[in-house]
């Protein structure tokens, strides 16, 4: 079992996040700053996605920084990955409002160290300890923080992610893009233009209400996509979650790409250029270890959570590891050339230069990987860990590792079941290559749990 060392209680796997007006004010945004700022001194990056609440919350972590005596840069509205790659090397921190995925009552803040990763749990924990305590280094009038605007630096993020492609190579290719009224409206189309893309939007004007569709880019929720994909003739349909940290799918055909079938036409891809590992969490589908393999690569597993994935990546790649690539099956993939953090513009640029490598369509792409058949559920708990515990010993005689609660694993069938990070439910993930070995191991992962529920 994983030591646990003290835990996180108001920032879940991605920053903390609640109801505006609610959970999530802006006095404690105000604080949030405050205690980030004084933890790490200097210029710090700001930017926000485009919920109606941002504007507030912006304002106060802005003065939350600035009373602790950092200079701030305010880039405006921006995905989260634009943010990270513009405080990389040139930021002594950074931080996002924004609820990323979650409908548009929410917000909250992401907080981005110097490197442009995500803040680890360890100073999260110190951070949080600060703000509980009130140890916050609000600074007098002669030190007191400035700041300026530079809505221009999105620019840097753009270019960046188009650099890394052949000049054109695009060319000839209609795009369809959903970044479903959130930040990437100015840079994901933008950056297919650039390749050379002909680009056709849905959803393609900033809105905090998000009037076309939720922030979470789910098959029902992307119908005027496909629609449009397949009137259009394009080569394939792109969306963003609200934060534009994850991309998703539609093949020319309309059909919504299932992110693990993503992830592995992208891991297909890179690993025929490149020999390395494949880093993801163990909640992904056995079909990215099995392309990774069939290619000549290996898979590393971390928790869940793309923090773990991207600094696991990181300290391989220190430890003179070649490290070709990592991500969840969430359509979040992070490309380490690029950088340490999940990022849908660079996914949708990436699509475009696989397509454009090869003969095959989208579908034809996707058709071709190996089937598998994965069954997921929750059941609430009141202390998941305590269950998890429980359920570790009722599995003793099988093949158990703990990388992230147990996960079973008999051939070709495994079973996850972990404690969420953010509620007092378990998560259960099946997995196998035949669907009735599938059907029949959740049962019995379900009858273990139910027995082992308090009563
Ligand atoms: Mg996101």
């Amino acid at each position: 079992m994983r030591p646990e060392t003290q835990k996180k209680q108001l920032f879940g796997t991605n920053g903390a996040r609640g109801i505006a007006g609610k959970d999530m004010v802006p006095a404690l945004v105000f604080q949030i700053g405050a205690a980030f700022g004084s933890m790490r001194k200097g210029r710090i990056a700001v930017g926000r996605d485009t919920r109606t609440s941002g504007n507030s919350m912006l304002l106060a972590l802005k003065a939350g920084l600035r009373g602790a005596g950092c200079d701030v840069v305010d880039c405006g509205v921006l995905p989260t990955p634009a943010l990270q790659y513009i405080v990389k090397d040139n930021f002594d921190g950074g931080a996002m409002i924004t609820a990323s995925h979650n409908p548009p009552e929410y917000n909250g803040v992401k907080v981005i160290e110097a490197d442009g990763t995500e803040m680890a749990d360890e100073d999260i924990v110190k951070l949080e300890q600060r703000m509980f305590n009130r140890a916050l280094d609000v600074q007098p009038w002669d030190r007191v923080g400035h700041e300026v605007s530079d809505p221009a630096l999105i620019n840097q993020y753009v270019m960046a992610v188009v650099r890394h492609f052949p000049s054109q190579i695009g060319r000839g290719m209609l795009v369809v893009v959903d970044p479903g009224s959130g930040p990437a409206c100015t840079t994901t189309p933008e950056i297919l233009k650039m390749l050379g893309c002909q680009v056709l939007t849905v959803n393609g004007t900033m809105d905090g209400r998000f009037p076309g569709r939720m922030p979470e880019p789910t098959p029902e929720g992307l119908a005027a996509l496909s629609q449009l994909v397949i009137s259009s003739g394009a080569s394939f349909g792109v969306a963003h979650d609200g934060d534009a940290d994850r991309a998703v799918f539609v093949d020319e055909k309309g059909n919504y790409v299932e992110e693990n079938q993503e992830f592995a036409v992208v891991v297909q891809h890179l690993c025929q250029q490149q020999k390395g590992i494949i880093v993801t969490p163990v909640s992904t589908s056995q079909l990215i270890e099995a392309i990774a393999r069939r290619e000549g690569c290996s898979v590393t597993y971390t928790r869940v959570g793309s923090i773990y994935v991207a600094r696991t990546m990181h300290s391989l790649e220190k430890e003179g590891k070649k490290v070709i690539f990592g991500g969840e099956g969430n359509g979040g993939l992070i490309f380490p050339g690029h950088q340490f953090c999940r990022d849908g513009g660079m996914t949708a640029a990436m699509m475009v230069s696989i397509l454009a490598s090869g003969n095959e369509k989208l579908s034809e792409l996707v058709g071709r990987l190996p089937k598998r058949h994965m069954i997921k559920d929750r059941v609430r708990a009141a202390i998941p860990e305590k269950l998890i515990e429980k359920l570790g010993h009722a599995f003793r005689d099988d093949l158990v590792e703990h990388t992230d609660g147990i996960k079973i694993s008999r051939s070709s069938t495994w079973g996850l079941i972990r404690a969420s990070g953010t509620e007092p439910l378990i998560r259960i993930i099946v997995e196998s290559d035949d669907r009735v070995h599938a059907e029949s191991f959740f049962h019995e992962l379900m009858d273990i749990i139910s027995q082992n529920l308090p009563r």
